[in-house]
């Protein structure tokens, strides 16, 4: 590896290297039974680091007895959390002295870790008590921030919401809310801006999955990761495109590891050869953004030699006739080529392999999901595993690997802009359920928005520069965005810094409430162009406790639910974030609607903030479209402390019962993956892989969901006689549940009185009593229809997926035969460019001629602010680099490991270390996402409270990323666009 450690000459050049020397110097102080040069050595790389890592904090199993012998005073305790980066979910036993976390172990008993964890979960404890976290709450005066008490700060920045709302409507403000919030704190964010009066809040789901949330929903039911990362270990083939597990995700390659030792083959698709390729039997290099051109050529041999699998296509598949005609007649194998660049024999190749070892799996993340056709490269890998009856099977499925560590949570049940939690929609009939269920006046909700906003989906994460920057007779609201809430959001990771630099500077009021004071703060407080200055501007930074300092439920990429225990109590002036919404709403006149069905009870310094456990029983009340009332507090409670009964290839419990409540365990799934459907006394086990029809309902198994009514242009889009999930009294393909259909079916009267009154009108989504669904359980019927999956989803702008190059590309030859998409007005409130920005840059690669693509390091996390700040992790990763090809840096006279421009067509220019290596091809570089703390070349410390800047800063690969949003979600375009790479004078 070529970035610079402490001890290496070549250090003196870092920009960074400084600061480390005296951390390294603070962390063996902090663990002085491991020195720093063997946990490099041992927790530096991924999984079988994870494994060495484990024992660093083994120095010796913690139990209450381990307290010094004599010493009365000392009080030792064990609280298990899960980690907080990322969606493995990896769980840790903290070991608690007094109040003072002190140690950590991975738990050996965890069916998802096993005992192992990478090189950020092993330097967890860091985060609890790191120093250079924010500390009390701050304002921005003259430039520097200024130490305010919560009283002032509360007040001030409600008394300028009041103001705003006043003179702009409720919309005028957008709230970036927290893929790291739990379950309960991401479901009271909505519920909060919901009572405020807005749908204008979102969250990072929606730069890194939302294509695949809408393109997988869209296909067969549920936009969520259908199987597990232990079902991986049931695969006979994995296909991983557009995904480094082994960096991001490093704990989840434990399982493909196990298989690959029983003959399970790995095949990675990666225009960059990654950590995890370097495990892979078949590496394959596509160009960047072309897997639909990939994916249909594989296809494409499996049509011709009849590789498909025929009778699951015609009981369960609708439309893939139509696509097979298009993949025969257009992804030749030679266009195939044309387009993303691999020859025949790889394709044929890497197409019998994922036929010939059945049941074969796909994994992907953000390589395929970061384009301006993310939601179409989605749903091509979609089409490929229906083709070759890969879903609904253990061993199969589309493994899809979230990011953050409850991103799958917060998009389930948290801040987004077009749904209430539970993917229940903005309709009036969603907000009447919740009016119910938070046991609020619908009018009254109602009338706290602006006239026909409630029903209109807000505006995005990745478009709220444009919110405050468009002209405002062009966006679909009355005002532009004037106030911006980061609760828990980094900046950094949103494309467009320049013009996001400009946008922060025009705000009326900006508040940052995050642990750590995050890029968001330095970029406020850095000066920029005096005419892009609002004089009024406000900026606060609000310091909220971490994951550790309280408890709550936290969803893997699995869909299984986890209950941390809390750690510690709250550190500095640090406030949970569920009181801080709390405190809030109280100051804005709607504190009583928001805790009305909640239990208050007392925290931190005798303030009042509402009870975790019981923001989990309203989840449990009321989200009953995806399974999430099943899980309830106690039941997540048992599997956290029986770990060591469930199976690590099925996830399944062996027996057991839980001895503090007599629970039984037997038959559970670990962590109830949801769906988990029905109450938690019908002890619905929850579904461990999606639409499979070899379990009954009660054991978890399910089919495909009737989204989308009974029949299209005549073709029935129900499942086919006798395709039906295990059990079933229907033995038939049937629309969804409602009162209607289960007076028709006579079942009407398995209801109680009670449960009848309830359900009279209502459907399986919206009956609250639970007695539809309960009804449909005892007969072994999915209340969510039997249907077919979609290879052709009639509503979005590609019904069959089909490639188009990106906005910026380097083949401009291509760009008239794959055009991008028309322009689009009021698209999510904001006009939307698409062919007059690739037009007027269709020569662009002449002045920038090479790929720039981004991805993940596995030392730090997200925007990397958190673990930047964690001296054991700045250690392993000190500098931000480029990765370049060895041709392109000898033709451009750059050498290993100096420093570099990298240019783009917005005119940021980066400047980064040069990391000159095979990973990439000619044609393109590659930058990690992480860094921040830089801008163009300035290193941004004095512009952080002081003492808070994080320990490694590097330019964000973000301050120079391009214009370019998904056709459908508005996932913004980070992994294809055009770069030139200089020499630094
Ligand atoms: Fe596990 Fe992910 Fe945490 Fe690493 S970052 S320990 S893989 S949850």
């Amino acid at each position: 590896m070529l970035l610079t450690r402490k001890s290496s000459d070549a250090q003196a050049a870092s920009p960074s290297s400084s600061l480390v020397s005296s951390l390294a110097r603070g962390v063996s102080r902090a663990i002085p039974t491991m020195d720093r040069r063997a946990f490099l050595r041992r927790s530096g790389l991924g999984v079988g680091a994870g494994l060495a890592a484990s024992q660093l904090t083994l120095v010796r199993k913690a139990h209450a007895a381990d307290a010094p012998k004599g010493d009365k005073s000392s009080k030792i305790e064990v609280r298990r959390t899960v980690c907080g980066h990322c969606s493995v979910g990896c769980a840790v036993d903290a070991v608690v002295e007094n109040g003072v976390w002190v140690r950590q172990e991975p738990v050996f008993d965890s069916p998802i870790n096993l005992g192992a964890h990478c090189a950020k979960g092993a330097a967890l404890r860091e985060h609890g008590h790191g120093e250079y976290r924010l500390k009390y709450p701050m304002k921005l005066v003259d430039g520097k921030y200024q130490r305010i008490s919560w009283d002032q700060a509360l007040n001030e920045i409600s008394a300028r919401m009041l103001d705003l709302r006043k003179q702009s409507g409720p919309d005028s403000i957008f709230i970036v809310g927290s893929s790291k919030h739990n379950n309960e704190q991401a479901y009271l964010l909505r519920k909060w801006v919901s009572l405020w009066g807005s749908n204008n809040c979102d969250h990072q789901a929606r730069i890194c999955h939302s294509t695949t949330v809408a393109g997988v929903a869209n296909t067969w039911g549920y936009g969520a990761m259908t199987n597990s990362y232990n079902d991986m270990q049931n695969s006979k083939c994995a296909m991983y495109i557009g995904s480094n597990a082994a960096e991001a995700h490093p704990v989840s390659l434990l399982h493909m590891l196990h298989a690959k030792e029983t003959g399970t083959k790995m095949i990675v698709v990666d225009p960059r050869f990654t950590r995890t390729a370097a495990k892979a039997d078949e590496y394959v290099r596509i160009r960047s953004g072309t897997d639909i051109a990939f994916l249909f050529g594989m296809l494409h041999h499996i049509f011709k030699n009849g590789w498909e699998d025929k009778k699951y296509i015609a009981d369960r598949v609708y439309g893939m006739d139509k696509v097979r005609d298009e993949v025969l007649a257009k992804w030749t194998p030679d266009k195939v080529q044309e387009v993303c660049g691999v020859d025949e024999a790889t394709v044929y190749k890497v197409a019998k392999l994922m036929a010939d070892n059945r049941p074969s799996t796909v994994v992907w993340c953000m390589g395929q999901t970061q384009h301006t056709i993310g939601n179409a490269i989605v749903r091509a890998s979609c089409i490929l595993q229906l083709a070759l009856g890969n879903i609904g099977v253990s061993g199969g499925g589309a493994n899809i690997f979230r990011g953050h560590d409850n991103v799958q949570g917060a998009t389930d049940v948290g801040p987004n802009p077009d749904s209430l939690p539970g993917y229940y929609g903005v309709a009036e009939g969603a907000w009447k359920h919740y009016a119910k269920v938070w046991d609020v006046d619908f009018e009254w909700i109602k009338k706290q928005f602006a006239p026909g906003m409630m029903t209109k989906s807000g505006m995005t994460v990745s478009r709220w520069i444009d919110g405050v920057l468009e002209k405002n007779e062009l966006i679909d609201q009355d005002s532009n965005l004037r106030g911006l809430f980061f609760w828990g959001h980094a900046p950094n990771s949103q494309s467009r810094g320049l013009e996001m630099k400009k946008a922060m500077d025009k705000l009326d009021l900006l508040v940052v409430i995050d642990p750590y004071p995050s890029a968001t703060a330095a970029m406020a407080a850095m000066p920029g162009k005096p005419e892009d200055l609002n004089a009024n501007r406000a900026v606060y930074l609000l310091p909220a406790a971490t994951q550790f300092e309280t408890s709550g439920s936290v969803t893997a990429s699995n869909r299984s639910l986890q209950w941390r225990e809390k750690v510690i109590e709250p550190l500095f002036e640090a406030r949970t974030d569920h009181m801080i919404m709390y405190q809030l709403a109280d100051k804005l006149g709607f504190g009583k609607e928001l805790v009305k069905s909640l239990k208050v009870v007392a925290a931190k310094g005798g303030m009042m903030e509402p009870e975790p456990e019981s923001m989990l029983r309203e989840i449990n009340r009321s989200n009953w479209t995806i399974g999430y009332t099943g899980q309830s507090p106690e039941r997540l409670k048992a599997h956290m402390r029986n770990m060591n009964v469930f199976d690590v290839k099925t996830l399944r419990a062996k027996g057991g019962v839980d001895k503090e409540t007599g629970y039984k365990l037997d038959g559970d799934y670990y962590g109830l993956p949801w769906p988990c459907y029905g109450t938690p006394e019908i002890k619905h086990p929850g579904s461990p892989n999606l639409y499979d029809t070899s379990k009954t309902m009660m054991e978890g198994g399910g089919c495909f969901r009737a989204n989308f009514g009974v029949e299209r242009d005549g073709v029935s889009l129900l499942a086919a006689d006798g395709s039906f999930p295990k059990g079933s009294e229907l033995t038939t393909g049937y629309p969804e549940f409602d009162h209607i259909l289960l007076k028709k079916l006579g079942w009407w009267d398995d209801l109680t009185e009670a449960e009848k009154t309830a359900a009279e009108g209502k459907n399986w989504k919206t009956d609250l009593s639970g007695g539809i669904q309960r009804v449909a359980m005892a007969r072994n019927c999915h209340f969510w229809g039997n249907a077919r999956a979609r290879a052709v989803v009639w509503n979005f702008p590609d019904p069959v997926p089909q490639h188009r190059e990106p906005l910026y590309s380097p083949r401009p030859d291509l760009v008239d035969k794959y055009p991008t998409h028309d322009d689009k007005k009021a698209f999510w409130r904001l006009p939307t460019l698409y062919k007059s920005v690739q037009e007027k840059n269709k020569e662009i690669s002449k002045q920038f001629p090479l790929v720039m693509t981004s991805g993940r390091l596995v030392e730090y996390e997200g925007g990397g602010e958190e673990t930047r700040s964690n001296p054991w992790l700045a250690e392993l990763q000190q500098d931000m680099f480029v990765e370049i090809n060895p041709a392109a840096a000898n033709d451009r006279g750059i050498r290993n490991g100096e420093m570099v421009w990298v240019k783009t067509p917005t005119g940021a220019k980066l400047n980064v270390r040069a990391l000159v290596t095979e990973r990439v091809d000619r044609g393109t570089v590659f930058l990690p996402f992480h860094f921040s703390g830089r801008w163009q070349g300035v290193d941004l410390k004095p512009y952080y409270p002081e003492g808070s800047a994080p320990v490694i800063r590097g330019e964000a690969i973000n301050t120079a990323t391009t214009y370019g949003y998904d056709s459908v979600t508005m996932m913004q375009e980070t992994k294809t666009t055009l770069c030139q790479v200089e020499k630094t004078a």
